[in-house]
């Protein structure tokens, strides 16, 4: 039975991605940020671990846990959007959406890294088209489209780093997705996204380590 990581699971995409990986028969180890979400994520049949990708302390007890592990697919899902407008953030918007967006990776690519490469398995993060600098066209929501940017070099060196140890490592557009983040007027639901996703990442090989792709798998330029 292979085996599904899933950092960001209490609602919205990764919380679908826990629905559509269970009833496909996976076993699904899953994260969020509080109890009652995790005690959900238990009736759904994964394995909960709390995590606030916020906190060292959170990651580091993650890692001591995951430590057996090896996983053939991990997503890194958690994320939050910030201010929408193109002025200045203040210090704590700042602090609040790098810290999700880019520290958090920093951090927990080097312990999910060597779990994905020990099974030659995937890793991929859920950055936003926002993020590109190559296909920009609005300076809406400035700082989140920063730290997807930032997102992307992450997982960029994560490629060379765990692709040199048998991982694929991707960043992927889910699309425009009804959820908290994306808003009752996006174009997919959470089950169209995940579906499509779930079904590019699984086609991809060692080829795409490294790549940015919207959720068909097409490449979106950095
Ligand atoms: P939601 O706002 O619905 O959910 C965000 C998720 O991130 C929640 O599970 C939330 O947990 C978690 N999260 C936020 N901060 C933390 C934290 N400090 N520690 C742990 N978990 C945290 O967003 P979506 O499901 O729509 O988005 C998922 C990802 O996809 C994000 O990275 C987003 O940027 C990206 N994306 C989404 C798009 C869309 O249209 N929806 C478009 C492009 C990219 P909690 O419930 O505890 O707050």
């Amino acid at each position: 039975m292979p085996t599904v990581l899933i950092l960001g699971a209490s609602r919205g995409i990764g919380h679908e991605m826990v629905r559509q990986y269970r009833e496909d028969g996976w076993r699904v180890i899953a994260t969020a940020r509080k109890q009652e979400d995790c005690d959900e994520l238990t009736r759904m049949g994964a394995t909960a671990h709390q995590l606030d990708v916020t906190s060292a302390d959170s990651i580091a007890a993650l890692g001591w846990r995951l430590d057996d592990e090896q996983v053939d697919v991990a997503w890194l899902v958690a994320g939050v959007y910030g201010p929408s407008g193109s002025g200045f953030p203040t210090g704590p918007e700042f602090d609040t959406v790098m810290h999700t967006n880019v520290l958090a990776a920093m951090r927990l690519l080097p312990i999910i890294g060597p779990l994905v490469a020990t099974r030659g398995g995937k890793l991929a993060v859920l950055s936003s088209k926002m993020g590109s600098i190559g296909a920009r066209n609005s300076t809406e929501a400035t700082l989140y489209r920063a730290s997807k940017a930032a997102l992307n070099s992450v997982l960029a060196d994560a490629a060379i780093t765990y692709g040199a140890q048998g991982a694929t490592c991707v960043s992927f557009h889910p699309g425009w997705v009804q959820t908290d983040m994306g808003g009752a007027g996006a174009t997919l639901t959470p089950e169209q996204s995940v579906r499509e996703l779930r079904a590019t990442l699984a086609q991809l090989d060692k080829s795409s380590n490294g790549a940015f792709l919207d959720r068909d798998g097409t490449p979106i330029p950095w």
